[in-house]
């Protein structure tokens, strides 16, 4: 049969998506591919559908247990048998799945990376044939990524063990070309064809609110926007989960919640209630979302920063995907800044391994700060070439504000910080330029310097605010540590020297800029 009829009868589509055939008619052919696709892309049906042409099984390696059984149901329900191994099951019911893949009843066999070597599930594959390997998530196997699973570096010893070398086939929505090379090294793939499809959304209309009261805002903008339709709001912890959750009750939302911490029973029933539309809100931790395929959610709002560009853009990437405008909104406050960083910190991992977290964390605070189009920040990121630098369809881009001349104030920030030997962090720096009374900047002696108290009228919000996007421009460099100090980058001598004016939105300096607000 052709792969047309195929993807008709099976999945009941008359055409491709963008990247799909490639990848489809690679592996049918016998070479190994990669995709790189983002989220909604259609990932699944590239290694599903090879997968019912190739004689014998396909194993997909995917961390995501709590799917499997989903993805599964409706491979079966397209009328493809399929199954899957992980550590949800019980003894007497894996016994019976490892016999019925011996005696070949399923095309497609979804696993759990930890189970890939145990003796049991090698002993099971011997005379098997494995046509196709799917890693999906082969992000997980880079240690520079959000993701890192170390069961994933067991992938080519299994591919190895295999009686017959099958096709390997790796999927990711990470396009990073760090990331990108490892996945090729580690998984081994053999000159694979690739599909990169372009990350732009072109319907997602990003913002970055920097609101003084998060939780009104938000009331305000479920009163103005997209009433009665479907929204998901993120939050860092179970706990802002449940209170945030509440408090929109409690204005007449309908919403439910979910996070880890909760009942499987009820965790499901609260996703259920959202994908079917019986709660337009669902209120939730990271631990929603992944594989998740409701097309007509209109808005993400992050009520919290989340660790990295990465995961904001998938997360947020989880509005329209039907294609209709929809917003992805990210409220920031410096205090979630410092949370991540606490995160990071009490994970007590290996100082290049803390590094690079901090130093994604810092990407996404810079996206934060910029005053460029947001859009053009996501696709840099994801190492996308982007000629166009106005997007029309973003917060700053639509951003009417007043733009006001900050160069002297940037002047000011940047000598204070070479005045004082680029040796202290932000708080310090402000500190110095308020003229702070502060006990260890007295000892430190820095109230001596020439630049302490020249921003004296200036509040701690304000300075806070150039210095990042000063960061964010480039102009100065914030050290990837728990603790980072700032110091200044070849760029920021234009700025002193008065050769480059530094612009800012005006109304994010005049707020408190007038009066001092009270130190931290
Ligand atoms: P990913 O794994 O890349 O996030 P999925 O494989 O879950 O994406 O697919 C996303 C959505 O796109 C699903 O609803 C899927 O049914 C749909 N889809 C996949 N391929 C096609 C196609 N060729 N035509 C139309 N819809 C498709």
């Amino acid at each position: 049969m052709d792969i047309y009829q195929i993807l008709k009868m099976y999945f009941g589509y008359e055409e491709f998506k963008k990247g799909q055939e490639k990848l489809v008619r690679g592996i049918i052919d016998g070479r190994d591919v990669l995709g790189i696709m983002p989220t909604g892309g259609g990932k699944s049906l590239c290694y599903q559908l090879p997968a019912i042409v190739l004689d014998g099984i396909a194993i997909v390696i995917s961390p995501l247990i709590s799917l499997m059984k989903d993805q599964v149901d409706s491979l079966n329900e397209m009328g493809i048998s399929g199954t899957y191994i992980n550590s949800t099951l019980e003894q007497n019911k894996l016994m019976e799945r490892l016999r019925e893949i011996r005696e070949n009843k399923y095309k497609i066999v979804y696993v759990a990376p930890e189970r890939l070597n145990t003796g049991f599930f090698k002993e099971l594959i011997k005379g098997v044939k494995v046509s196709l390997v799917a890693v999906d998530e082969a992000h997980c196997i880079s240690q520079w990524g959000h993701d890192f699973r170390p069961s994933y570096l067991e992938i080519p010893t299994f591919i190895n063990s295999l009686e017959e070398r099958p096709v390997v086939a790796a999927f990711t929505a990470t396009a990073t070309e760090e990331i990108i090379e490892e996945i090729k090294y580690l998984i081994k793939l053999n000159n694979p064809t690739e599909s990169i499809i372009g990350f732009d959304r072109p319907n997602l209309f990003y913002q970055v609110i920097k609101a003084s009261n998060k939780f009104s805002y938000l009331l305000n903008y479920l009163r103005d926007n997209f009433q009665g339709e479907s929204g998901i709001i993120y939050c860092s912890t179970r706990k802002t989960v449940e209170s945030l959750a509440r408090k929109l009750r409690e204005e007449g939302f309908s919403v439910v919640e979910y996070h880890g911490g909760m009942e499987g029973e009820e965790r499901q029933n609260n996703q259920e209630d959202f994908i079917f539309n019986r709660a337009k809100i669902i209120v939730a931790t990271n631990a929603f979302g992944m594989g998740i395929d409701k097309p007509d959610v209109r808005f993400v709002i992050h009520y919290n920063m989340p660790k990295n560009m990465e995961a904001y853009y998938q997360e947020a990437g989880r509005a329209g995907r039907d294609g209709e405008k929809s917003h992805c909104i990210l409220l920031y406050s410096p205090s979630d800044v410092v949370k991540q960083k606490l995160i990071i910190q009490n994970e007590y991992l290996s100082q290049e391994r803390e590094e690079i977290l901090y130093k994604n964390l810092q990407y996404l605070v810079d996206y934060c700060h910029t005053n460029d189009c947001l859009r053009k920040v996501i696709l840099t990121y994801f190492g996308e070439m982007v000629e166009e630098h106005n997007c029309n369809n973003c917060g700053n881009c639509i951003d009417q504000s007043e733009m006001m001349d900050v160069t002297i104030e940037a002047q000011k920030i940047l000598s204070c910080i070479y005045r004082t030997n680029e040796r202290y962090g932000l708080t310090t720096i402000i500190q110095v330029l308020r003229g702070s009374k502060n006990k260890r900047l007295l000892e430190w002696g820095l109230d001596k310097v020439s630049t302490y108290g020249i921003m004296e009228t200036y509040s701690d919000t304000a300075i806070r605010e150039i210095t990042m996007t000063l960061v964010s421009m480039g102009y100065i460099h914030m050290t990837a540590d728990k603790f980072p100090i700032l110091k200044l980058t070849s760029k920021a001598l234009g700025v002193l020297r008065g050769e480059t004016k530094v612009y800012h939105k005006k109304h994010l300096i005049e707020r408190k800029g007038s009066a001092r607000d009270k130190e931290e």
